[in-house]
């Protein structure tokens, strides 16, 4: 045991040597290299030196940048930069979002599409790793701005993807909107009708049923199956989510469904806190209709809802919390709040939303801890489901693939419970997530060779 762990230290420190100025990759790595420590004493084949396996599985497989110029209303024209990691296909073609924001670089697109790997290995469903994006900020463009944005994007990205091999979807800054100028561009420039090229596509021309719904819809799932091992159930509870893209509305759906109240959204700006409980019309008007800001919502919903500029959403006392806003947006403060709260679960929407440090502490306090990898995995998912129907020419209805959420998220949750068990750290679900989805990637790798 001690000579894997001096292994993957040694292994940790030399990507991240390999790769700096990336703090979020070498975070995200870190945190999967700290717990896979067991499963290397257990099967030492994946860390034998000769195969250079986890070497090759924090290289991404391709590592595509390209300039993206684009011409605004007034017709000044700027230059953005557009990202697709191609991480890893050893279990399916790439897949996973792009992410418009300005924050993006290549270390947040490598954090992001090394996560993807996992989750969408823990999934099930034959998919690959992958993640792209721009630091274009979409807030306050027009429509016709984010067109044109898009089809300078896509008239580069067309060349590296398809739905054999790479398949890109949304994420932050990238919703059906986006989908629906990708999806024409690249129709244009290849002159196919290829469906299962993105997912998060239009109802009506070839998209999902669910699609939108499901990455909040299973975050909420996973944090009842969590309870359920508690003999606890979310009917009664009250919730704090974050952020108000579309995870976070769709968690306080679904929350609402189950019988919680979720009390809290979220910008960049600041929080509301509504006693009476989400207005969840008022806010799916402010935020998808208008593209306004939650502080619209607090003006308008009247006496029961506040705006708190600039506060942490986690002050706000609650039994269950939905970190759905971005990365590491959950610190060790925020963990010693909402543990002095009494919170029993918290359930990632975003992705690596709570910092290494409040993970620590609430899994210290005995918070059951749904990691991203797992309770975000819905989204992704549902995009899987989506290029099955697309290759079968048929669409599904929403109960269909709502039982079909369920089911997967019930399956995630249920291998990262056993794998925690397994290797000794009963109801960690970080290991137990890390580990599941590392094992199916690893053995994928190894019985194809060196590649
Ligand atoms: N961006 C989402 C995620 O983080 C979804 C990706 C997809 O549907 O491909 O998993």
């Amino acid at each position: 045991m001690k000579d894997s762990k001096d292994t993957l230290e040694a292994l940790r420190a030399e990507i991240e040597r390999r790769n700096p100025a990336q703090p979020e990759f070498h975070q995200a790595v870190r945190e999967v290299l700290e717990t896979l420590a067991p499963v290397f004493a257990a099967r030492p084949e994946y860390a034998d030196p000769a195969v250079a396996l986890v070497e090759r599985l924090t290289e991404p497989e391709r590592q595509i940048v390209f300039r993206v110029p684009w011409q605004d209303d007034r017709g000044r024209v700027h230059v953005n930069r557009g990202f697709r990691v191609e991480f890893n296909s050893a279990l399916g073609p790439y897949k996973g979002g792009l992410r418009f924001h300005p924050s993006v670089d290549i270390g947040v697109v490598k954090f992001l599409g090394f996560e993807q790997i996992f989750k969408n290995a823990l999934t099930g469903l034959g998919i690959g790793g992958g993640k792209g994006g721009s630091d274009f900020d979409p807030r306050g463009r027009s429509d016709a701005e984010v067109m044109r944005f898009c089809q300078s994007f896509m008239t580069e990205l067309h060349r590296h993807i398809g739905e054999h091999t790479d398949v890109p979807a949304g994420d932050i800054g990238v919703g059906g909107r986006e989908i629906g100028y990708l999806f024409g561009q690249y129709r244009r420039i290849t002159n196919r009708w290829e469906a299962g090229v993105l997912t998060g596509k239009g109802a009506g021309w070839g998209g999902s049923a669910i699609r939108p719904q499901a990455t909040g819809y299973g975050s909420v799932l996973f944090a009842a199956e969590m309870l359920k091992v508690r003999g606890e159930s979310l009917d009664g509870l009250s919730a704090v989510v974050s952020g108000s893209g579309n995870v976070a509305l769709y968690t306080i759906e679904k929350l609402q469904q189950l019988g919680a109240n979720p009390l809290t959204c979220s910008d960049s700006h600041g929080y509301v806190v509504d006693d009476k409980g989400i207005d969840l019309a008022l806010l799916k008007q402010v935020k998808e209709v208008e593209r306004g800001r939650v502080s619209e919502y607090a003006q308008r919903r009247g006496t029961s809802a506040r705006y708190v500029q600039g506060g942490r959403v986690w002050d706000v006392p609650a039994d269950v919390a939905f970190p759905s806003a971005t990365q590491n947006e959950l610190d060790g403060q925020d963990a010693r709040t909402l543990i002095a709260s009494g919170v029993k679960a918290v359930s990632e929407g975003a992705n690596m939303p709570t910092t290494p440090q409040a993970v620590r502490l609430l899994q210290q306090a005995g918070v059951a801890f749904g990691p991203g990898k797992a309770a975000n995995a819905g989204g992704v998912a549902v995009s899987a489901l989506e290029m099955s129907q697309n290759a079968a020419r048929i669409a599904w209805s929403a109960e269909r693939v709502e039982e079909e959420l369920a089911r997967i998220m019930g399956a995630i949750h249920a291998v990262a419970y056993e794998t925690a068990e397994r290797y000794g750290a009963p109801g960690d679900y970080v290991t137990g997530a890390n580990i599941a989805g590392f094992e199916r990637v690893a053995d994928a790798m190894l019985a194809q060779g060196v590649i």
